[in-house]
């Protein structure tokens, strides 16, 4: 009698135990994702199955970016961790080793893309972070984070390759409008001077030399050195227009137009690019695919090119935010 009401006891058990792990499964997953551009991604390819928190906003520094006591908390409910890595959240190490003991916590970056496709730098980190600025590149963390998802989730798994499948093919295709948007630059005005080197794997895809002011990191200090070599770059170039970036003060790019005007050389500023945070949510900026479609159509513009029509694959993008495809 007693060893019939244990069993009854332990199956009840079992099943209390049962009901909130089928609940938890089919309520979205709940992800947590450090910048805009990894946030994005999994927020495409998550769909109705994964909810997603990005925890740097609109003109938030990355590589200086400290966690908060909310972050913490953000990160302790989470279910999954995503992050760039390559020491681009450079401040956020220690947390994202401590919570990746407990939960999934994904690099994507590293988890993506092969070593052979990496940039190295003459800096403290090695490796240039900013791989998001390649497009083709990029596009490799959708099926990376579909395998996460999907360990999670195993029950969306299809809904997750498919999605990650159609935004490779938007990707893709915006691959290829930014490559034929460079080209449309005048060869001689193919420089790309901004305020930090976030573009170098932009500049390698895409065909255009780049000039940073400042280093990979931005927590280095510019010099004044550094000042005068950019200002002699943009006289001996005769570069028209030098870019600022919206996470980074504008008075080193500032200082380049002052000391090229000094030497005679008259040039503008051709606008605000994207280079570590993405534009504000609920705007065509504040989308992965905006972020590229805005940073290219102010270098083209500025430099004397000509972007062609969006693809087809980017007309529903394009539709959604208002955007003229042609
Ligand atoms: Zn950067």
């Amino acid at each position: 009698m007693a060893a019939r009401l244990m069993v009854a006891g332990l199956s009840m058990a079992l099943a209390c135990l049962a009901t909130p792990t089928m609940a938890q499964q089919s309520a979205p997953l709940k992800t947590v994702a450090t910048t805009g551009m990894v946030g994005d991604v999994v927020a495409r390819v998550g769909g109705e199955c994964a909810e997603v928190t990005t925890l740097m906003g609109p003109g938030v520094d990355p590589h200086l970016y400290q966690a908060s006591a909310r972050d913490v908390s953000t990160f302790q409910q989470a279910e999954m961790i995503f992050y760039s890595g390559y020491s681009l959240e450079g401040q956020l190490g220690d947390v994202l080793e401590r919570f990746s003991e407990t939960k999934p916590t994904i690099a994507v970056a590293p988890s993506s893309i092969d070593t052979g496709s990496l940039i190295t730098v003459q800096d403290v980190y090695g490796i240039d972070p900013h791989l998001w600025m390649d497009v083709s590149l990029w596009s490799r963390i959708a099926p990376t984070i579909a395998d996460s998802l999907s360990e999670a989730r195993p029950a969306c798994e299809a809904q997750f390759r498919d999605n990650a499948e159609d935004y490779v093919a938007q990707l893709e295709a915006l691959h290829q409008w930014v490559t034929e948007s460079i080209a449309s630059i005048p060869e001689q005005q193919r420089i790309l001077v901004t305020a930090h080197d976030a573009f170098n794997y932009f500049g390698r895809a895409y065909g255009i030399e780049v000039a940073g002011i400042q280093g990979i990191s931005t927590s280095t200090e510019t010099g004044v050195a550094d000042i005068r070599e950019m200002a002699q770059v943009v006289v001996d170039r005769e570069v028209p227009s030098v870019f600022v970036e919206s996470t980074i003060n504008p008075r080193t790019v500032e200082a380049v137009i002052e000391a090229a005007r000094e030497k005679g050389q008259e040039v503008s500023i051709g606008g605000q690019l994207y280079s570590d945070a993405m534009g504000e949510a609920g705007t065509a900026d504040g989308t992965y695919i905006g972020m590229l479609y805005r940073n290219t159509r102010h270098i083209v513009e500025a430099l004397g090119g000509k972007t062609p029509a969006l693809p087809e694959a980017l007309e529903e993008w394009a539709a959604r935010w208002d955007i003229a495809s042609s």
